[in-house]
């Protein structure tokens, strides 16, 4: 028996030697070092290669090494096995970081300020009003309801769309595909926290950005495929939408001609605004192996038809 560590990203090799050292019992192998592929029971992924896993035939479960799981119900060979994902506080502390600076760096016009201090340019500017300012977070989950709660410390109007209705005390709640244009209209920021699925790819288009109160801000931390860039730009060209925070893109890295990067009302970040340490994470990606092999349901289970 042996589990096999599968990432195909640039932070993979940080994981191998403390996933050893906290279970010196488990045989773990590095794709594509992984011997005879019966042995394998137990997958932990990271942008596999669509296809790769069907030759473990005794695969009991696979696991997301981090919270999003597009990466891995995309490919459509994947095993008919059980699906765990990594929720984890302090992914999830940093998310909620990265929302409260961003609406709160825009919100308080500070890239007004710093224009008008470059330019040694003194100009009052009346402070912003939070409490009849609405926030809304489009995806309700793990991320976006520690984001709600942590914006509502500072008055905001917090609004939050998800697929099925939520009683959270303090937001505004609408669902489903009959709920989501009220909600946008309603929201002068709009943080945008869902996971990549048909259902949500190029949710941020023509249409729902035109259903946003005009001069609205977006902050996207989910996907990068949730947005159409094309109509993004066009928002940002007419002012409708007066700024774009995009942690994830459609093509990562973001290539060097995209006009994201220099576009004076987009801030770029390099997809860093939460992710996970291996002190904080190697325990539960254990129990999920020790529960799988002993036929107990996975922590954290992910539903594959609906692709989160
Ligand atoms: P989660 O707990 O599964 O929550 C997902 C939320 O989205 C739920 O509220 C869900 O509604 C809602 N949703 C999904 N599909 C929907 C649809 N079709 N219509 C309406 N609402 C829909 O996920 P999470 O842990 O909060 O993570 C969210 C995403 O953040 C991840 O999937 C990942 O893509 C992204 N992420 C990004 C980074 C980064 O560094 N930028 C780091 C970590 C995660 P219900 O509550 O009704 O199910």
């Amino acid at each position: 028996m042996a589990i096999l560590f599968y990432h195909q990203g640039s932070t993979g090799p940080i994981w191998v030697e403390p996933l050893r050292a906290a279970a010196p019992d488990l045989e773990f192998r590095v794709w594509p070092e992984f011997g005879n592929p019966d042995e394998i029971e137990f997958a932990i992924v990271w942008h596999h290669i669509p296809g790769t896993l069907t030759q473990f035939k005794n695969l009991k479960a696979v696991m997301s090494l981090g919270a999003g799981v597009d990466h891995v119900v995309r490919d459509p060979d994947l095993p008919d096995v059980p699906i765990g994902r990594i929720v984890d506080d302090r992914l999830t502390a940093g998310m909620s970081e990265y929302a409260v600076l961003h609406v709160l760096w825009r919100f308080r016009e500070m890239p007004v300020l710093a224009a008008q201090q470059a330019a040694r340019h003194w100009e009052y500017r009346e402070p912003p009003d939070a409490q009849s300012t609405t926030v809304g977070i489009l995806g309700l989950g793990t991320i976006g309801q520690d984001i709600a709660c942590k914006l509502a410390v500072f008055d905001f109007k917090i609004a939050g769309w998800s697929r099925s209705p939520k009683a959270i005390a303090g937001v505004q709640g609408y669902h489903g595909d009959d709920g989501l244009e009220a909600f946008l209209n309603a929201c002068r920021f709009l943080v945008c926290v869902l996971p990549l699925t048909p259902e949500t790819r190029g949710i941020i288009n023509t249409q729902t950005l035109a259903a946003l109160p005009p001069g609205a801000h977006l902050i996207n931390i989910g996907r990068g495929p949730l947005v159409d860039d094309e109509a993004l730009l066009a928002a940002l060209a007419t002012g409708h939408v007066a700024s774009a925070t995009l942690d994830v893109f459609n093509q990562e890295p973001l290539p060097a001609d995209h006009p994201y990067w220099s576009h004076p009302n987009v801030t770029v970040t390099p997809h860093n605004a939460g992710d996970s340490l291996p002190e904080f994470v190697v325990p539960q990606i254990l129990e999920n192996i020790r529960a799988a092999l002993s036929g107990r349901p996975l922590l954290n289970p992910v539903d594959r038809h609906r692709g989160y």
